[in-house]
């Protein structure tokens, strides 16, 4: 069966294009008397960018905390908010931030509009009514967050996306300028998740011409990146946020894999951030990725970055179990990597291998 994949309809990419944000709200309250509510990493609550968001009346701020990964509860609480607030329903919910914020905008927009808790809707297609319009301005680039149908969220028993229709963003505004200052180790942790998408999308079954087209020209863009010694800062940016957004495009056309599985797992259990968590898992897999890891290795070298290793000495038995209940149950990956038999290739125990390896 084919599936059918939908992508954000508007786009609007260009350094300083942040600068247009406020021109293209007021086509929105032409339509609408309501507000609209900006969610926003509260990392930006004293940096210049809070002074350019183009607040008009009753439009409002709320400021998102993501030391952890989005939880349903949190979702459900924002979503209690605005619901709760004097002004009701918005007009539109805009989320400035990393792929975190992103996946909270998402969320809270299917939220705002789906009756129950957020973590009722983990799952493909279970959300029936639209959400409400919603813009998604990233200010890091990697995860593909801002292209893709689903936003991830950690609930009582799982972390996996809500995911459908109604999820992706009704327009993206990409400005390479937002990520200009992003701290080292971070923008590597982000920017690897793009590489690693392609590398786990162009090995396994689902794979197609169009989610192999986006992979090989996003893959292209990270090793210019993070290989070459010539590219200014400037060119990067640029090039990063595309490789994130074709990245992310060629994941939805075919699927994630092996390290994404372990990555989950460490997420869970460890509370570690999915860039880093998909490092140090990647770190450990050129038995399943052979030279893409060489290269990763390259990378890590030349920019110096900080890998933590070690982190499975002092885990408790109950730990390894979650971890590895949690990374085995993601039959989707396991399916991509090793076809529909992958039962055969793949066992808890070797599951519990990789992460001891780690
Ligand atoms: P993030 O949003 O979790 O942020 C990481 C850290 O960077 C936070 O401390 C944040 O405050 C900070 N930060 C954000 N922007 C910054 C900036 N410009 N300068 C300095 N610091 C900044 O990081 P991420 O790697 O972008 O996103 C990871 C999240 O994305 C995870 O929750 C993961 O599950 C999700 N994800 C979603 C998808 C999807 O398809 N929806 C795909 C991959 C990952
Ligand atoms: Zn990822």
């Amino acid at each position: 069966m084919y599936r059918v994949i939908k992508s954000v309809p508007k786009c609007l990419f260009g350094k300083g294009s942040f600068n247009q944000l406020g021109d293209l709200l007021e086509e929105k309250r032409r339509n609408s008397d309501s507000c609209f509510v900006f969610l926003v990493d509260d990392y930006f609550k004293d940096k210049p960018i809070v002074k350019r968001i183009p607040l008009k009346m009753a439009d409002y701020i709320i400021w998102v905390n993501v030391d952890s990964e989005p939880k349903t509860s949190v979702v459900d609480s924002i979503r209690d908010q605005i619901k709760n607030s004097s002004e009701g329903l918005p007009a539109a919910v805009i989320g400035i931030g990393g792929g975190s914020v992103m996946d909270y905008a998402k969320a809270v927009s299917v939220m705002l509009t789906n009756i129950g808790s957020s973590s009722e809707y983990q799952g493909l297609n279970l959300a029936k009514n639209q959400g409400v319009y919603h813009i998604g301005i990233p200010t890091l680039s990697g995860t593909g967050a801002e292209v893709s149908m689903t936003a991830v969220l950690t609930g009582p028993e799982k972390k996996l996306g809500i995911k459908g229709e109604y999820t992706p963003f009704d327009l993206i505004v990409l400005d390479p300028e937002l990520i200009n200052d992003t701290p080292k180790n971070q923008r590597f942790y982000t920017g690897m998740d793009a590489y690693i998408h392609n590398v786990e999308s162009l090995n396994g079954i689902n794979k197609n011409c169009i989610s192999e087209s986006y992979a090989i020209q996003s893959q292209a863009l990270c090793r210019e990146v993070f290989l070459n010694n010539k590219i200014t800062r400037e060119e990067a940016d640029e090039k990063l946020m595309v490789s994130s957004y074709f990245g992310g495009l060629s994941i939805g056309h075919s699927e994630v894999g092996v390290c994404h599985a372990l990555s989950y797992g460490l997420s869970y259990v460890l509370d570690f951030h999915h860039g880093i968590a998909n490092c140090i898992a990647f770190n450990q897999l050129e038995d399943i990725y052979g030279e893409a890891v060489s290269d990763f290795h390259k990378m890590v070298e030349k920019h110096n970055i900080d890998i933590p290793h070690g982190i499975s000495k002092g885990l408790t038995r109950e730990q390894f179990e979650k971890m590895t209940t949690i990374a085995f149950g993601l039959d989707h990956m396991w399916r991509h990597a090793f076809g529909p038999d992958w039962g055969k290739q793949v066992s808890k125990e070797k599951i519990i291998d990789w992460y001891k390896r780690m």
